[in-house]
């Protein structure tokens, strides 16, 4: 499955989309303290949603940011 990447400006657009998800789609919810950011990915939307700036690829299968 490709998945979309979309890049949110804030941890709050990040949570808004996983409340929008919530019930309908299947997500996983990942946060960073090291970076401080949030991601979520949708598997409804097929998106990677995320406030994180420097991410460049995500590797689903090794599950790392
Ligand atoms: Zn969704």
């Amino acid at each position: 499955m490709k998945l979309k990447f979309e890049y949110c400006e804030t941890q709050e657009e990040v949570r808004k989309h996983i409340k929008e998800c919530e019930g309908k789609h299947i997500q996983q919810v990942v946060y960073s303290t090291f970076h401080d950011a949030l991601t979520q990915i949708c598997f409804g939307c097929k998106k990677v949603r995320t406030n994180m700036s420097n991410i460049v690829e995500v590797d689903l299968k090794g599950g790392k940011f």
